[in-house]
């Protein structure tokens, strides 16, 4: 029996962006596998959950969790690996802030459902399919997991002991976490792996004083490759946005998009990013204000893109008219009643 510490990694909701990024390691995956026994790894490898759960608790010494829980298997999986992990790491943006799946806070289960089932254009669903969890049918009952009303963060479910934030976490961030692991320097439980230094810090675009008259889109203009990107009404997040990525985005003239989530001291990171901003909008009127700001399109979505289940706000509230539990065809209702009154 190998004596190496054991390794897990799962893949929740999220893109499997995050998968990508550990095989980025390329051959330093081999010291990975060389230091730790990968014990589950749907990913790549043929381990079933039955594996996990005849493990001992606290058998696993390191599970790397990625993705987002909005229904019930991610929950399952969570807690199981939860129990059975001594460090349990959420690994990415999903995970640590809900990503962009948890946009969807931004909307609702029922108005998710009725536009992919009934309204989006390429549907075709003549006999109205609505999504259940049970389904009766001559074998059985056949099950799938309830999609929750709400997108929820990896620590709004489980305790959780780390954050590597990013989307997808870079290969520097994934070393410096593994390394932390291998040779036994983590930080205090809790903490955040990356430097509490924002995205501007590394940044070498050259800056100066910001009066934002106007915001372009990124195809609209092309950007002066050395001044900041803010500096030309270009949206970027890296003023209020953890460092660790090397200003990747905006080197490459696309500002920041805040996927590494706010340094230790904020606790909103869309609040902190909306702030910044606004301090650089030039305007003296009210209504020059709002004129500027009608040229950034989607603020909820840009504020708030990666980190909105985990902000103070969590998700935006509907009324029931507005599709959080309104107007329940027979299907609907089954569903909602089904899920036990979960978010
Ligand atoms: Fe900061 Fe973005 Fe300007 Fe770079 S381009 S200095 S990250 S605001």
């Amino acid at each position: 029996m190998s004596s190496k510490p054991k390794l897990a990694l799962y893949w929740a909701s999220s893109c499997g962006g995050c998968e990508i990024a550990v095989l980025g390691l390329h051959e330093k995956i081999l010291d990975v596998a060389a230091h730790f026994d990968i014990v589950f790894w749907p990913c790549v490898m043929d381990a079933k959950v039955a594996d996990v759960e005849a493990l001992d608790n606290g058998e696993i010494d390191v599970c790397l969790f990625n993705g987002a829980i909005r229904n019930d298997d991610n929950a399952h999986m969570a807690h199981l690996l939860r129990q059975k992990s001594k460090v349990l790491v959420a690994f990415g943006s999903c995970a640590f802030g809900g990503g962009i799946p948890g946009l969807a806070n931004l909307t609702s289960r029922d108005q998710i459902f009725d536009w992919v089932y009934y309204q989006s254009p390429s549907t075709d669903n003549p006999q109205s399919v609505w999504p259940k969890p049970h389904v009766k049918v001559d074998e059985g009952t056949l099950t799938l997991p309830t999609f929750w009303n709400t997108v929820k963060t990896l620590a709004q479910v489980v305790p959780v002991d780390y954050f590597v934030p990013g989307c997808p976490p870079e290969v520097s961030t994934i070393e410096a976490a593994v390394n932390a692991i291998v040779s036994g320097t983590l930080p205090p439980p809790g903490s955040v792996i990356g430097p509490d230094t924002t995205v501007c810090d590394e940044c070498p675009r050259e800056k100066n004083m910001k009066k934002i008259k106007r915001f372009y889109r990124p195809q609209e203009v092309i950007p002066d490759p050395n001044a900041c990107l803010l500096d030309q009404g270009l949206f970027c997040a890296g003023i209020a946005t953890r460092a660790g990525c090397g200003a990747r985005c905006p080197q490459v003239g696309m500002g920041c998009r805040g996927c590494y989530g706010p340094i230790d001291r904020d606790l909103d990171h869309g609040a902190k990013i909306l702030t910044a901003i606004a301090s650089a909008v030039d305007a003296n009127t009210p209504e020059e204000v709002e004129a500027i700001l009608d040229t950034l399109p989607d603020p909820a979505g840009t504020f708030y893109r990666y980190h909105l289940p985990h902000s103070l706000l969590r998700r935006k509230e509907l009324s029931a008219a507005n599709g959080s539990n309104g107007q329940a065809k027979p299907e609907r209702a089954e569903m909602v009643a089904a899920s036990g009154g979960r978010p």
